[in-house]
């Protein structure tokens, strides 16, 4: 484990525990007694090969308080070390989230279903979302967990730009939400979404682009390992199971959202799941849940930045 790595683990969720040897070893019992929380599943995947992110046990030991930055509340004492810029790892870094769809799209049908050019194919400029079975919107959740995840990404020193401002409004254009992160030259671009499929499927998925002869192509592999890093990172934190009914150990690939299409940073969009299905519904209406997920994607965007 790097100085940094130790310093990071101490910023965002140890706090002063990791100056002392204990607290490493405490990390490390932890990782032991929660297997599943921090192996990776096995398979033929393209994830196989790729380096777990920094801090397995720390994001499956982080507080489900709520707290925006993972630090459990308290957590400060005297005894820790006084903070410097090298314990900012994302410092000059520049992370553009998506949040899916907006509060007020399913007001304004025909400005959303306006048809644009995705390069291949035309499609609506946007979509209301869906929703739970008692009425939570995806909108609200995306929302939501962007929140989350700006305050945290910035507490690691990233700059942070949102695709909208807030949840009371309507679009952008999947063709603009683009734009924003391309003309931000962001380092990494996350659209955060929920599915909406058959009650009886759950799990998340990781929309990775394909090369469509267009602005996307040169940046789909590095797009692949931001998406490997972050499901990695999802599984670990949350502990919601790779989707039973798209991709393949939760990566799916396709040439048909505009989003991905036109981008020319390196950008996925991430399905946390099926808010349809009863049990993922009930977690995503939990404050505590929706932090875990904001963490845990936070630490899979930081572990593409930073590798
Ligand atoms: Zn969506």
């Amino acid at each position: 484990m790097s100085p940094r790595r130790v310093s990071w683990v101490a910023d965002d969720v140890w706090g002063a525990m990791i100056v002392t040897g204990r607290a490493l070893a405490a990390a490390l019992v932890l990782c032991g007694l929660g297997a599943a929380s921090c192996g990776t599943t096995g398979g033929a995947d393209p994830g196989r090969d790729r380096v777990p992110a920094p801090a397995a046990a720390a994001t499956a030991a982080q507080p489900t308080t709520g707290e925006a930055t993972g630090v459990a509340p308290g957590a400060a004492s005297e005894s820790a070390p006084t903070p410097t810029a090298a314990r900012k790892p994302l410092s000059g870094k520049i992370v553009v989230i998506d949040p899916g769809h907006n509060g007020q799209n399913y007001r304004h049908s025909a400005e959303i279903n306006k048809q644009v050019d995705v390069l291949t194919q035309r499609k609506a400029c946007d979509t209301t979302g869906t929703a739970t079975a008692n009425g939570y919107s995806e909108a609200a959740f995306t929302w939501d967990v962007s929140q989350r995840l700006d305050k945290i990404l910035k507490s690691r020193g990233a700059k942070v730009v949102l695709t909208r401002r807030d949840n009371n409004g309507v679009g952008p254009c999947i063709t603009q939400r683009a734009a924003i992160g391309n003309k931000a030259k962001a380092n990494a671009a996350i659209s955060v979404h929920a599915d909406g499929a058959s009650p009886a499927n759950h799990g998340f998925h990781v929309i990775i682009p394909k090369k469509i002869g267009g602005p996307v192509d040169p940046v789909v592999k590095d797009s692949e390992e931001l998406g490997i890093d972050v499901r990695n990172a999802l599984k670990r934190g949350t502990g919601l199971s790779y989707s039973t009914y798209i991709g393949k150990a939760a990566l799916d690939y396709r040439n048909d959202l505009g989003g991905l299409n036109l981008s020319t940073v390196p950008k996925i969009f991430v399905e946390c799941g099926n808010m349809k299905n009863p049990t993922e519904a009930a977690k995503f209406q939990q404050a505590a849940f929706r932090q875990r997920i904001a963490l845990s994607l936070a630490n899979g965007l930081q572990q593409y930045l930073t590798h």
